[in-house]
């Protein structure tokens, strides 16, 4: 495909293209990569910009206490990608930074591939600062973020059109951090008019050019930069954003949600109930709901993949397909499954010597470690859960996540969870697994035999590795927030914690109500299912599958963004 025929331009912080590229910390970046994939499984004229991390997010590395210490993570950039001709500058403080690109192609079943660029300022023609600027994801202060995200929103955009692509149709922002897009596409509207500085009109284009996926109920996770830093950092576009300052800013800030809500014709939340509380955050803004998904093909384990090919041919290209594992016999269900948990348990023995059995109830929880997420909620009662594993059978759990550097909170709460294994030897195995990344995701939702999230309601906007976990057989067992609100029914698909717990004020009693919610139904339920009613296990089995894997896909969603957001 020609570049000047592509119509979509899809922008994130963060892409998950390859598990050898460190260029992602979580779901955000997942997500992207799930959306890429499934777009060049279909062919959708659609280039992918983000920035390229010399150093990654990190390399975790945890003491026999649980401390989390980071290290740059080493990788050959050009083993992965290849570098384009094409040079772009951006302003920044009225120093000129040069910006390459290096392109990724990611290739759908059809071999039709969406490139992706990574663009990266390590070039000898910028300042020392400047050339670190694309190191790290997530690293640095307010300011370096902002310079990042300058390289990132209005970099993106020139290099796109250095590269021939001038057919653009739609801007997709995925969150608020390529927000500053808006701004470059603002001046090439009042360019093109033969103006200096933009103007209504030019608002009303941008606007029909835009889309905007937000992403988290968390303030802390809306960018605000101070409308000084702006001034400094871009000098005098900035007179523009004085005269706009009701489109741009709110109180002396420079706020990356608004400015990509003012100026989207389309605005999302990542699942039904979180469009819900985003409106509320957002009064005055529609803000519709196109909930995540994953990309089947991705996250299928091997021996799945092969069950599918069996079963359902053409499954990888179409994910409603998988509505069809209703009819795949149980006895093969369950023995890719047990296939898929060989594979978890000989990496987690050989990584962490924790002698986990095959044939015990094994519990998976992965995810980054931030405090909303509540990781320890399962070690609430110690005693509690010796007690339910001398009384409903033996269970085993695999723990991974990695925190952000600077969240202390999220790192000592790692260091709980190595002090709740100790405690529990002899009693229930905990193993912890370092450096949570892409392939230990893979083997993590596949292997285990039921996936955990115990999240603050509403904080989890969507989340997705539930979903990971569907795809390969593995029911939930969650808290009522994000995706399973609409995925989970009780006791076909899973199985929910807390439901009568909404009622509780946020606080101690409302972590006491979740923590009983979660060891009733492990002791009487769950466990009670897995080693005395096989049988039913392995339909709840069959129907995450069948009723979760074939919608809570990124083939469905990019269809809704199609219809809702692209082409309508
Ligand atoms: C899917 C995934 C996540 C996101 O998981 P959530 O359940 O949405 O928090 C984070 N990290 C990795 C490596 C993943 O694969």
């Amino acid at each position: 495909m020609k570049e000047s025929n592509r119509q979509i331009a899809y922008f994130s912080m963060e892409i998950a293209l390859a598990p050898e590229l460190p260029t992602y910390s979580g779901g955000l970046g997942m997500l992207a990569g799930d959306t890429v994939r499934a777009a060049a499984d279909r062919a959708l004229p659609m280039v992918a910009l983000t920035l390229l991390y010399r150093k990654g997010y990190f390399f975790q590395q945890l003491d026999a206490s649980g401390w989390q210490t980071e290290q740059p993570v080493e990788w050959v950039v050009d083993d992965f990608l290849t570098e384009l001709p094409q040079r772009v500058t951006v302003t920044i403080e009225s120093r000129t930074v040069y910006v390459r690109a290096w392109q990724y192609d990611v290739a759908g079943t059809d071999g039709s591939p969406v490139p992706v660029y990574l663009l990266d300022t390590d070039l000898p023609e910028n300042s020392e600062w400047d050339r670190h600027l694309t190191d790290y994801l997530y690293g640095g202060d307010t300011w370096f973020r902002l310079c990042q995200e300058i390289v990132l929103g209005i970099g993106g955009v020139r290099m796109l059109r250095a590269l021939g692509c001038s057919g653009l149709q739609r801007f997709h922002m995925n969150e608020g951090h390529a927000g500053l897009l808006t701004l470059e596409l603002l001046y090439e509207q009042a360019k093109k008019a033969g103006r200096a500085i933009f103007n209504q009109t030019d608002v009303e284009t941008v606007r029909s050019l835009c889309v905007f996926t937000t992403h988290t109920p968390v303030p802390a996770g809306h960018d605000q930069f101070p409308l000084e830093f702006v001034r400094r950092a871009l000098g005098p576009c900035c007179g523009d954003l004085e005269s706009m300052k009701e489109v741009f800013c709110c109180g002396g800030l420079l706020n990356m949600t608004y400015l990509a809500l003012n100026l989207s014709h389309y605005v999302n939340g990542v699942a039904k109930k979180h469009a819900e509380v985003s409106r509320q955050m957002f009064a005055r803004y529609r803000i519709d709901a196109v909930t995540n998904g994953v990309h089947p093909a991705t996250w299928a384990s091997p021996p799945m993949q092969a069950l599918f090919d069996r079963h359902i041919p053409g499954w990888r290209s179409d994910s409603f397909m998988l509505r069809y594992a209703l009819s795949i016999p149980p006895a093969e269900v369950w023995d890719a499954h047990q296939k898929s948990k060989r594979r978890l348990i000989e990496h987690v023995n050989k990584l962490t010597n924790a002698g986990l059995d095959v044939d015990y109830f094994t519990v998976g929880f992965a995810r980054r470690v931030a405090t909303y997420k509540r990781a320890d909620l399962l070690f609430h009662d110690l005693e509690r859960l010796k007690a339910i594993a001398a009384k409903a059978g033996p269970f085993q759990i695999v723990f991974a996540g990695k925190a952000h550097p600077q969240d202390a909170k999220g790192k000592e709460l790692i260091k709980h969870i190595f002090q709740a294994r100790d405690a529990l030897r002899g009693h229930v195995k905990v193993a912890y697994l370092p450096n949570y990344d892409w392939d230990q995701a893979r083997l993590m939702v596949a292997g285990s035999d039921v996936w955990l999230n115990t999240p603050q309601p509403p904080m989890e906007a969507s989340g997705t590795s539930g979903m990971k976990a569907a795809v390969n057989g593995v029911p939930s067992l969650s808290v009522l927030d994000g995706w399973w609100i609409e995925g989970y029914i009780e006791d076909t698909t899973g199985w929910a914690i807390g439901e009568i717990c909404d009622l509780q004020p946020v606080g101690q009693d409302r972590i006491d109500c979740d923590a009983a919610s979660l060891y009733d139904t492990l002791e009487q339920v769950v466990i009670p299912a897995f080693y005395k009613n096989r049988g039913h296990y392995v339909d709840v089995m069959r129907h995450a599958i069948a009723l979760n894997g074939s919608f809570f896909n990124t083939h469905r969603m990019l269809l809704q963004y199609v219809l809702k957001a692209y082409f309508e």
